[in-house]
């Protein structure tokens, strides 16, 4: 959750307060005490209350997590899908900035042949079947084993397509990592079965 912003409090009347964009928070000294206020953003919300803090500090550490546990069901997923989106910008960027996607003649847009693509996909994983057969190193990069780079090579030209043709695959990567957690024929007691899957 570290990528969420910090919480920002203003002091308005000597009252520390502050905002997330879910709620409100208001950190009040009750006697020797301290405990905070908070109201959701939702309409018709009213103010509730965690109590028995010693310190401001405390109280404010509190409204942080609070945040953060509040925003888990929101940023567990846009976390992994942004992680992929920076992998799709990275290497399709790279691979307009190369000229890749242009006419290198009249520098017109090129409309990329999407089966051609995959074919060469298809080439640089078939390469990492070679370095895995042969356990040799890379012969550009000579400090990594040739199975390193063609991977690489594989994922650079799959985050290339992504990002050429608009697709959605940050966000159903996400969704069917999920989905594959729960499905019945990946589940190791069904695996295990006579007709299970084994790969
Ligand atoms: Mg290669």
């Amino acid at each position: 959750m570290s990528n969420l912003k910090k919480l920002v409090w203003v002091y308005d009347q000597v009252i520390p307060s502050s905002e997330s964009a879910l709620h409100y928070y208001d950190v009040i000294k009750d006697k020797d005490a301290y405990f905070v206020r908070y109201q959701s953003k939702l309409p018709s919300r009213s103010f509730k209350r965690a109590t028995g803090f010693a310190t401001i500090e405390d109280a404010k550490a509190w409204a942080w997590s609070h945040y953060q546990e509040k925003m888990q069901p929101y940023v567990k997923s846009t976390t992994l899908a942004d992680a992929v989106t920076m992998l799709v910008d990275a290497c399709h960027g790279a691979s307009v900035k190369g000229g890749w996607w242009h006419d290198i003649a009249t520098g017109e847009p090129l409309q990329r042949n999407k089966l051609e693509m995959i074919a060469l996909i298809h080439s640089e994983v078939s390469e990492a079947v070679e370095g895995v057969r042969k356990g040799i190193n890379d012969d550009h990069l000579p400090d990594y084993k040739m199975e390193d780079v063609e991977m690489a090579d594989a994922l650079i030209r799959i985050f290339d397509y992504i990002g050429g043709h608009n697709l959605l695959s940050a966000n159903a990567l996400v969704d069917k990592l999920a989905y594959n957690a729960n499905r019945a024929d990946h589940k190791v007691e069904n695996r295990i079965k006579d007709g299970g899957k084994k790969y």
